[in-house]
């Protein structure tokens, strides 16, 4: 479904991705892990272009672009095929929480507005949110919010959905609600790589654990191994610094 190869990029002196390469495959969800600062916010950027990466191929759903030969259309169509969920929410706070998931529908897939909203209110229902669909981002805490963005994210049915640290940004009594959404996206057979602080919820949900330092992939691997024997010194330690 999702396949990286070679994907580096840097920002000035700083290699923030050293030669990535990665496979997910359909219907699989790979939780990623590491210390901050390691590259796994720009490793998710790079995949739907919000970064340009350097070099690197990459490969979603049967669409394939090659970092050194971009075209101005790669970044839409990558999109097409990913969603991505940000620590921040990033919904339009003048829209309503059923326009911020109807959005992309319109404009993108030209769909008409009664077919959107039809999908739009199935999809706020599934994230627990069929009464708020009226409400604006600043009435809704930040749990709610988190789950527009995720009902946004489905809305497009894409190929992989992306969510860059999910909770982080949630006052605690909040995560429980979101990662619970999470997990049932999870049930639906949906292609997920995931960037979490959560190590019990990785542990929980994830078919596959990468640990990333330093712009590189040090250890992968399913979350039993991964989190009961880690190979790798690097692993071990910050196993040790965060549980
Ligand atoms: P993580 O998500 O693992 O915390 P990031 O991918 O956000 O790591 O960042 C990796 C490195 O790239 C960090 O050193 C960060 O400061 C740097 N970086 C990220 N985005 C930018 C940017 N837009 N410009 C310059 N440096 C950046
Ligand atoms: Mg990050």
């Amino acid at each position: 479904m999702l396949k990286v190869s070679g994907l580096s990029k840097h920002f000035g002196d700083n290699e923030v991705l050293k030669q990535i390469n990665l496979e997910v495959k359909r219907r699989e969800v790979v939780a990623i892990i590491g210390p901050s600062g390691s590259g796994k916010s720009t490793l998710l950027r790079c995949l739907n272009l919000l970064e340009t990466p350097d070099a690197g191929h990459i490969e979603i759903d049967g669409f394939e672009v090659d970092a050194r030969r971009l075209k101005k259309s790669d970044a839409y169509a990558l999109r097409q095929k990913s969603a991505m969920v940000f620590q921040h929410y990033n919904l339009f706070k003048n829209k309503t929480a059923l326009q911020n998931v109807i959005e992309a529908l319109i404009v993108t897939k030209k769909m008409n507005k009664p077919d959107a909203e039809v999908l739009g209110h199935k999809l706020l229902d599934q994230v627990g949110l069929a009464s708020k669909a009226s409400s604006y981002p600043a009435m809704l805490s930040g749990g709610q919010q988190q789950r527009v963005a995720i009902a946004r994210a489905l809305a497009v049915n894409p190929a992989v959905i992306l969510l860059d640290e999910p909770t982080s940004a949630l006052d605690p009594e909040l995560v429980g609600e979101v990662l619970q959404v999470i997990r049932s996206i999870v049930d639906t057979d949906t292609t997920m790589l995931i960037v979490t602080h959560e190590m019990s919820f990785a542990r929980e949900i994830a078919d596959r654990v990468i640990f990333m330092a330093d712009g590189s992939i040090i250890e992968e691997g399913d979350p039993q191994s991964l989190f009961g024997q880690p190979q790798q010194e690097r692993t071990k330690k910050f196993l040790g610094t965060v549980f």
